[in-house]
């Protein structure tokens, strides 16, 4: 999952940059990490996400990444499902 950040950082920064390395679900192997295609992962309700769904297949941590998503209430694509606030509204 990628977010923009609204600071003074001369580059944008995906969501697994900020979670800590010693996180348990393995953030820094994410397949997303460093993704520039941002929008993918925001996709509006008439696009598909097939390109995000296509990374996150081979994403090792994917488990985990959509549990994350419900449990903290995420939006966007996250383990290759997409999120509403931690709900999945597609699948
Ligand atoms: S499952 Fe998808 S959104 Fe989650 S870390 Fe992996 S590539 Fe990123």
């Amino acid at each position: 999952m990628i977010v923009r950040l609204e600071t003074t950082a001369p580059a944008e920064v995906t969501l697994t940059d900020l979670l800590p390395l010693s996180d348990s679900q393995g953030w820094h192997r994410a397949a997303c990490r460093g993704d520039a295609n941002h929008e993918a992962w925001f996709p509006y309700p008439s696009q598909d996400f097939d390109y995000a769904r296509e990374v996150c297949a081979g994403c090792p941590i994917r488990a985990s990444c959509g549990e994350f998503a419900t449990r903290t209430s995420q939006s966007g694509v996250w383990g290759g499902h997409e999120f509403d606030r931690g709900r999945m509204i597609r699948e």
